[in-house]
């Protein structure tokens, strides 16, 4: 597949779930291709994947997509570092650590919502723990928090300043060590070189 993707010479990859269904030495082979085609070809790639870990592999750049709407974006490094979105967060409190503690993962509860009838307001909201009122009439636009890093959350300042904690933080199930600072700084020395 990666073959016939290459065979016309493209300036730009679309790969669309390319690890779904693989088994985790193969999809480390298929990353390890990706990152190696990234480096020789210089080609850009848009990688589209439920995998938070795959991103953090391949990536520079990261968008989170909700039903839709896209709640945060920037450096992936900064947004490793400091989520700042309530469904990001939830994302990677979903997912285990290879160097924090042993802990429960976290749940996102509900489900996604109805697309041809979405919620009005946040379209998080009826599953966001740190929803307030306005969430379900005024729908959050883009703001950018830091340099190069947006979130589309009435509360995304306060999140990034950490002067609004959450429940998931409260109860010790939003991991801090998701990724440490070796491993985001080899992801733009090595992986990303
Ligand atoms: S705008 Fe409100 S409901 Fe939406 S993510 Fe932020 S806090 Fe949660």
């Amino acid at each position: 597949m990666i073959a016939m993707a290459l065979a016309c010479n493209p300036s730009l990859i679309i790969a669309d779930e390319p690890t779904t269904a693989l088994d985790v030495i193969m999809q480390d082979r298929v990353l390890a291709v990706i990152r190696d085609l990234q480096k020789k070809l210089g080609i850009a790639m848009i990688i589209i994947t439920h995998d938070i870990s795959v991103v953090a592999e391949v990536a520079e750049k990261i968008a989170i997509m909700y039903a839709g709407k896209m709640v945060e974006m920037g450096d992936i490094k900064k947004i490793f570092r400091k989520p700042s979105n309530p469904y990001t967060i939830g994302l990677m409190s979903a997912f285990p650590s290879i160097i924090g503690p042993k802990k429960e993962l976290f749940s996102i509860p509900g489900a996604p919502p109805d697309l041809a009838n979405p919620p009005k307001g946040c379209r998080f909201h009826p599953r966001c723990m740190y929803a307030r009122d306005i969430c379900k009439e005024v729908e959050p636009q883009l703001i950018e928090v830091e340099n190069g890093h947006l979130s589309a959350c009435h509360f995304a300042q306060e999140i990034f300043d950490g002067t609004m904690s959450t429940e998931l933080e409260e109860e010790g199930l939003f991991d801090e060590d998701f990724m440490d600072e070796e491993e985001l700084d080899d992801l733009s020395e090595e992986e990303l070189a």
